[in-house]
């Protein structure tokens, strides 16, 4: 095995086309989040496109890039001939700095594109606490902060998503708003602006075209009294669906295909923002879901899918689809995931199906303790539903339930905190020695709901009552987590914000407010000297609201009518329940026109579709099993890659070509893939081995090189391919010793590498000092160096090896020359 480590003087410059700076990125915590080159991502040329435009999440890349919609737009913009959409994500505070340091801007993932260079950048705005971080990505873009000071040659900033439905507070950093479904509003964006930019003229009449289009709102352009209806993808199953989304290489917060498999939601809970803005339900026919499904896994390599929709339980075939699917997907041990299911949707039929494989979490959600205020918030869920489903998911072999609930809803009294503790305490009277987690969050009335006049109890109130669950939990096997009440004040001032909180925002933004959705991040002194500074009393946003009241988020017309909000509201105090008009009754919400909008239930499968026998793998235990070593190479920003996500990356490959590996047994089976040590962070290496097992393949191994050498990202180079025995043990158990080449710094002069060199041959031990696990540790690096030498600006350094590890050879070499740390890693 034969490694090189190569200093930074190398480096390629930050630019289009160019890799990203692996100098900066081995400062950072994290260097995955930001190399992009996963597989499937989309390479365009964008001097030969005349709409560049960049998707922009205000959060990290693990966040950004488990989010369906963003992956929705990206595949819509880049199927057209001319349009190019790329994704940029927040810098954490790490890069972030060290791109002010260098003086460098925030880049797109794809090209390195400078924000301020698109023509168009897009926020996905689904939190109302990615605020300040939206206006650290246009800061760190070059872009102007206020639409107001944008001039010709800035891009047109956007954003769509749950915050756009009160805009206001956003409104003077936003050029426009897209309110409700974007599949089609982003199309014409695209084709309006590039119309406007074939005709040469001016930002104005670029965002008077813009208002033309439905759905979209213009800060800058907006009369009083105008109204903004939403936008409406009507039939789902004529919506784009992303089978080849990019496949990230480090473990994003939901690692797998999420399938969308209804939008809308007729419930009607009460306090539920998307339940009330994307209405009507609209479910996709089972037979596209499994097609779609089934697309995707060969197109990406995801070992899971999840189905997803505000109310999964609820779609009208679950069972024949979950069913269908398992039949297909079991003997690969994809697993298939519901997200928080309602109590009184989980039953056993579907248990049973989804035990078939991995059993994925499982999380209900009753969200209130007591049945009075279950009626209040309009959830229509019994105790009985809930043990029901308890019961059935430990009889099926669940080792875990999560159960969320919420706190400070509007008429909870101390009685109702005491409810959820007597539920948790059932629960885990249920669970027996399987594990309860009771995940308690505070409630934040919200825009366009029928709490949104309700008031919203404030930080110490918060406190007392989750004070008041803990120590009634404190004999109950379960765990309790809390939302943190500082972020439920903060997320409840913004979303029921209004034109006065966009100062804050930017105060609270140039003070150093960033990442407030993250617990480690959340700086609540900032906004309370912002909202000060500009006169504001935070309190009088958590106010109950008058009836009469003008809202700001007003003139967003999201098709339910304020008639209706109004009414729920009542109905709430009254403690009355409205039914869900899925099935039954029209309740006059107001979305519909039943012309061409109304509550759509998806195509039920035939019968030959939901019984039909597995087509893809032939089990196990009849197939014969073979195991190849593939010898590869790992190169350029892949040698930042953690250990994990090569593995990670090898086995979505593998099955994106179809291959069936051999999995352990057990619970939770894992795929018979054994890899060389791992080689340090930034280290590139000529000479990586796998192992791997596989059932059922019948080809030569030279064909299955040339397979995986299609499959596998660039940067990671199959070199060779050979069949061992069943019982070879595995590579890392021969490997006794690996070569590193160490190319030094321009500042290191060939003969302080050479008395390096000469220090460490004369001296009878060498001792290195180092840090692991928090605790410093010396080792002598004679009894581990077996050959050390100098060739030019190289050092040559053998270093012994054994299964139980070695020493860093970056470290090593530092010890020897006394000097910093060599950056950059390659292999020859
Ligand atoms: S208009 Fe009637 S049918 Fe349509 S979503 Fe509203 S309540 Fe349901």
């Amino acid at each position: 095995m034969n490694e090189t480590i190569q200093n930074s003087r190398d480096e390629e410059p930050c630019g289009p086309h160019v890799a990203p700076c692996i100098e900066r990125l081995l400062r950072v915590q994290k260097p995955g989040r930001y190399i992009g080159k996963e597989f499937n991502a989309i390479l365009k040329d964008p001097g030969a496109c005349e709409f560049h435009m960049a998707l922009a999440f205000p959060d990290v890349y693990e966040i950004g890039m488990s989010h369906l919609g963003l992956k929705i737009l990206y595949s819509i913009v880049n199927s057209r001939p001319g349009m190019y959409a790329e994704r940029v994500f927040a810098p954490w505070p790490d890069m972030e700095q060290a791109l002010r340091e260098q003086g460098q801007p925030l880049v797109t993932l794809e090209t390195g594109t400078p924000l301020g260079n698109l023509d168009v950048v897009g926020f996905s705005l689904q939190y109302e606490l990615c605020a300040a971080t939206v206006l650290q990505m246009l800061d760190l873009g070059g872009i102007p902060l206020r639409s107001r000071d944008r001039s010709d040659g800035d891009p047109l900033v956007i954003a769509g998503g749950p915050v756009a439905f009160n805009p206001t507070p956003m409104s003077p950093f936003i050029d426009a708003f897209v309110i409700g479904d974007g599949e089609e509003a982003i199309l014409e964006i695209a084709q309006e602006y590039i119309q406007w930019k074939r005709s040469r003229e001016t930002r104005q009449e670029l965002l008077s075209r813009l208002k033309t289009i439905s759905g979209i709102y213009v800060p800058a352009l907006h009369e009083p009294g105008e109204i903004v209806r939403k936008r409406i993808v009507v039939d789902l199953d004529q919506a784009p669906f992303p089978t080849n989304a990019p496949v990230p290489f480090c473990e994003t917060v939901h690692d797998r295909i999420g399938m969308e498999i209804a939008r809308g939601c007729t419930r009607g809970c009460r306090f539920c923002q998307a339940g009330m803005v994307y209405r009507p339900v609209r479910e996709r026919s089972a037979r596209s879901i499994i097609d779609l499904v089934l697309q995707s896994l060969r197109e990406t390599g995801y070992d899971e899918i999840a189905l997803l929709s505000l109310s999964s339980g609820d779609y009208s075939h679950i069972c024949d689809v979950i069913r269908t699917l398992n039949a297909e997907l079991a003997p690969r041990k994809t697993a298939t995931s519901l997200p928080s299911l309602r109590t009184d949707t989980f039953d056993s039929q579907m248990a049973a199906e989804i035990r078939k494989v991995r059993k994925t979490g499982f999380t209900l959600a009753p969200e209130a303790g007591a049945e009075r205020l279950r009626r209040i918030i309009n959830k229509g869920n019994t105790e009985a539903d809930l043990e029901r489903a308890l019961t059935q998911a430990f009889e099926y072999g669940w080792q875990s339930v999560k159960l969320y609930f919420m706190i400070g809803l509007p008429l909870e009294t101390d009685e109702d905190i005491e409810a959820i503790a007597n539920l948790a305490r059932k629960a885990a009277k249920i669970a027996g020695r399987k594990k309860i987690t009771v995940s308690v969050s505070s409630f934040v009335p919200k825009a366009h709901t029928p709490f949104q006049w309700a008031e919203q109890i404030d930080i110490p109130e918060i406190k007392r009552r989750q004070a008041s669950l803990r120590r009634a939990l404190t004999k109950a096997r379960a765990t309790v987590k809390f939302h943190a009440p500082e972020m439920s004040f903060l997320e409840g001032l913004l979303a029921r914000g209004d034109a006065r909180m966009s100062d804050v925002i930017e105060t609270a933004y140039k003070n150093g407010a960033r990442f407030d959705g993250w617990d480690d991040q959340l700086r609540l002194p900032l906004w309370l000297e912002a909202m000060e500074r500009h006169g504001l009393d935070p309190h009088s946003y958590l106010r109950a609201r008058g009836l009469d009241e003008a809202l700001p988020w007003d003139f967003v017309d999201i098709g339910v009518s304020k008639a209706f909000l109004f009414e729920e509201w009542q109905r709430a105090l009254r403690e009355e329940a409205t039914e869900d008009c899925r099935h039954g009754q029209c309740a006059g919400c107001g979305v519909c026109d039943f012309e061409k909008i109304y509550p759509r239930l998806g195509q039920a499968l035939t019968r030959e579709c939901a019984e039909e026998s597995p087509r893809n793998a032939a089990p196990e235990h009849q197939a014969s099993q073979r195991r190849f070593r593939l010898q590869y190479r790992k190169k350029g920003p892949m040698s930042l890659l953690g250990h994990h996500d090569i593995e990670r990356a090898f086995h979505r490959a593998f099955r994106r070509v179809g291959l069936n590996l051999a999995y352990s047994q057990g619970f939770h089976p894992h795929p018979r893939m054994r890899f060389s040590p791992p080689t340090g962070l930034g280290i590139e290496s000529e000479c990586e081995f796998v192992d791997f097992d596989v059932v059922g393949y019948e080809e030569e191994s030279g064909r299955l090189l040339e397979t995986l050498k299609s499959a596998l990202p660039e940067g990671i180079s199959p070199v060779s391919l050979v069949e061992t025995p069943l019982n070879e043990p595995p590579f890392f158990a021969k490997l006794q010793y690996v070569t590193y080449q160490i190319v030094a710094q321009d500042h290191v002069s060939l003969d302080a590498l050479e008395a390096g060199v000469r220090e460490f041959h004369e001296s009878t031990s060498f001792v290195m000092s180092d840090v692991r696990k928090g605790k410093r540790r010396s080792r002598d690096l004679k009894t581990w160096i077996a050959r050390l030498e100098r060739r030019d600006n190289t050092l040559q350094m053998v270093l012994k090896t054994s299964p139980a590890g070695s020493v860093n050879p970056r470290e090593a070499a530092r010890t020897i020359l006394g000097l910093t740390l060599p950056r950059r890693c390659r292999s020859k």
